[in-house]
């Protein structure tokens, strides 16, 4: 039984679809959970059109998420997340967010480096004549810092700055590895998002060679379509839990009242 645990939907304003339409289409699917994890309001820099929900929409959301849990129990299991934003020095603010609302779980991605959104196809010139090995070394870095926060129950999409296939000419290797025990050390669960393969990168995050890292460290995975329409719930899921059984993985995570506890797969 499938799990899809990164969700977004139209409130964010680069996603279609209303939270009914993807707990609906993850019902179609037949998954066993869906986790709804919109991208947090934007803290370190003003509000951007169609990046991110306004402060202001947040209550409402968690509200209609909530209720949704509740109309749907029996059928499905509906986990109410959301997909935080790491931003060195921008902590305290994220943590006093988070704790005003019930959360399943929280997601944390690293997005952000400084202003650049390293994931948006808009701001891909930012590369131009940036030291490439040096710009995943620090993407890395926050990766890290955003596992040893505590603020997040999940990594999300751990080498997602491989998706538009910008790549070192040296190996990253030492950086992923760096990574994955900062990641062991600060005991949090990381996503393998599908959604890279549908971009340039062609490959989920992360790549097979960190997942086998993380086996080899018994890191606890969770999984994630990162869908932005009802359509791509689950997208890519044969292949991503068929990578993990080939990498040894019995388990997946799920998350409530952010407590971890293990489902088979
Ligand atoms: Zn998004
Ligand atoms: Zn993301």
């Amino acid at each position: 039984m499938f799990v899809d645990y990164h969700t977004h939907h139209e409130r964010c304003g680069h996603a279609v679809g209303t939270l009914e339409e993807y707990i609906e289409a993850a019902l179609a699917k037949g998954l066993k959970e869906i986790g709804l994890s919109d991208h947090q309001p934007l803290i370190h820099v003003p509000h951007r059109e169609g990046s991110a929900m306004l402060m202001e929409q947040l209550p409402g959301y968690v509200e209609e998420a909530l209720a949704l849990q509740q109309k749907y129990r029996g059928q499905i299991d509906v986990k109410v997340g959301l997909e935080g934003d790491w931003v060195e020095g921008y902590g305290e603010q994220v943590r006093g967010l988070l704790a005003q609302y019930p959360f399943d779980y929280v997601i944390g991605s690293v997005h952000f480096l400084g202003e650049w959104d390293h994931t948006n196809s808009a701001e891909l010139s930012n590369w131009d004549g940036r030291d490439v090995y040096e710009t995943y070394a620090e993407y890395y870095r926050q990766v890290q810092l955003a596992a040893q926060s505590g603020l997040f129950d999940i990594i999300g999409h751990l080498d997602v700055i491989k998706r538009f296939g910008v790549k070192p000419e040296r190996s990253v290797d030492e950086l992923l590895e760096q990574t994955v025990l900062a990641v062991r050390d600060a005991g949090v669960c990381v996503e393998v998002n599908a959604s890279g393969l549908r971009y340039p990168c062609a490959e989920q995050f992360p790549s097979v060679r960190v997942m086998e890292m993380m086996k080899f460290h018994e890191i606890p995975l969770t999984v994630g379509s990162d869908a932005h329409q009802p359509g791509f719930v689950a997208e890519g899921f044969a292949t991503v839990y068929e990578l993990l059984k080939q990498v040894g993985y019995t388990h997946v995570h799920g998350f409530t009242g952010r407590k971890r506890y293990e489902i088979e797969i």
